[in-house]
């Protein structure tokens, strides 16, 4: 019997968004009160950013947060959402279309000088302040304010929020090492964190939002909700590392079930290569399937003589490469039809891999895993 609702799809991404809504619901209660951003970058970890912010406000969500200034534009200009929904984006390179955030009320993250001066000057240009949340590097090491620098940048968003220009509406940070609880640069991050927010309080700044939560810090660590928590992976019912938990433990279900339909049922002799390189030979007379997805899908060449896939009730497994297109999988002699289900992951609860497998599978993290699945694969929302 089939897990999903038979398509005649070469394959598809099951999206469904009830437990999505749910895992909203549940991340909120764990917040201790805080706001809930549902990070949607990367068309929401590959799941498809509008219907997904849509689903996350609708359940509760009362910020929505992305990478690119792009990203954030769409959903504003396209997302179907309240005009009162709060959008952040934090990744601006510069040039970056300072003015259409502004216009559009993004909330605006700037790490630094030449940054705090394209956004200034954008807001003359567009007659209205910008929303700015400056962001504080307390140890990621990436992006960032350094604290060496912070009381300047302070100094100059404070001058520019005088003069109109500009409201800073948040101080925020990321973790470097939230999905090992217990790590010791998470205790150093809160407190830079917490010195850093001081200084700009010290400065004068009153900040709406101060917020440093990433998903494992929302699920492990409460002292680190702040105001507001970001979370992404645990919106996707994925758990952020094997050290936090399964999902299960905090009452999350997995979003996303992949499945293709098989192209080929047939019999080959003992001895046979399978696939390019002939990484796997066939050990006696069997059965392959030939499943109609491949890394072009997102499908992890790594994971080529690993990936697991349920097929007719029964685990198999990745039989040699990977190829752009597809792969094989040796059914060991049983004889599924053409156009069977083969689930590549899923919620885990009827017998099928999850993404956390395939990731373990490939050398990776699930993030990956579910951020990769290509645009050829279509969304089924359900
Ligand atoms: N905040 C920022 C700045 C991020 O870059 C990300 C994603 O990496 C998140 C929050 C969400 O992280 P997670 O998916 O672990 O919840």
């Amino acid at each position: 019997t089939a897990l999903l609702p038979t398509a005649p799809l070469r394959a598809h991404a099951q999206i469904d968004l009830g437990a999505l809504r749910a895992n909203v619901r549940a991340l909120r209660e764990r917040a201790s009160g805080a706001r809930l951003m549902a990070v949607v970058k990367a068309d929401a970890y590959g799941h498809g950013a509008l219907r997904v912010a849509r689903a996350a406000v609708d359940a509760g969500a009362d910020w929505l947060g992305t990478a690119t200034p792009e990203e954030a534009l769409v959903l504003r200009a396209r997302g179907g959402l309240p005009a009162s929904t709060r959008i952040m984006c934090w990744l601006w390179t510069p040039g970056g279309p300072w003015r259409e955030a502004i216009e559009a009320g993004l909330d605006v993250s700037v790490s630094g000088m030449w940054a705090l001066r394209e956004v200034v000057r954008a807001a003359r240009g567009a007659g209205r302040p910008a929303r700015v949340q400056l962001k504080a590097d307390t140890g990621l090491g990436r992006n960032g304010c350094q604290p060496g620098d912070w009381e300047e940048l302070v100094g100059a968003a404070v001058e520019a929020e005088g003069a109109g220009l500009l409201r800073v509406t948040g101080v925020w940070s990321h973790f470097a090492c939230a999905d090992e609880p217990g790590h010791p640069s998470i205790a150093l991050q809160l407190t830079a964190f917490r010195e850093m927010v001081a200084e700009a309080e010290r400065q004068g700044l009153r900040p709406e939002v101060r917020h440093i939560a990433n998903s494992p810090a929302t699920l492990t660590l409460p002292e680190s909700h702040f105001d507001l928590v970001r979370t992404g992976i645990a919106l996707y019912g994925i758990s952020p590392s094997p050290e936090v938990g399964t999902p299960a433990d905090f009452g999350l279900r997995p979003v996303m079930t992949l499945a293709a339909s098989l192209a080929l049922v047939k019999h080959v002799p003992a001895g046979h290569g399978v696939s390019y390189g002939h990484h796997y030979t066939t050990p006696g007379g069997t059965t392959l399937g030939l499943v109609p997805v491949g890394y072009a899908d997102g499908i992890p060449r790594h994971a080529s003589g690993a990936g697991p896939v349920l097929i007719g009730g029964k685990w198999r497994t990745v039989a040699g490469r990977i190829a752009m297109d597809q792969f094989v999988v040796d059914l060991g002699g049983d004889e599924p039809e053409a156009g069977a289900e083969a689930v590549l992951f899923g919620a885990g609860d009827r017998g099928e891999p999850t993404a956390e497998d395939w990731a373990q599978a490939a050398g990776t993290i699930a993030y990956e895993i579910v951020t990769r699945i290509g645009t050829r694969v279509p969304r089924v929302y359900v």
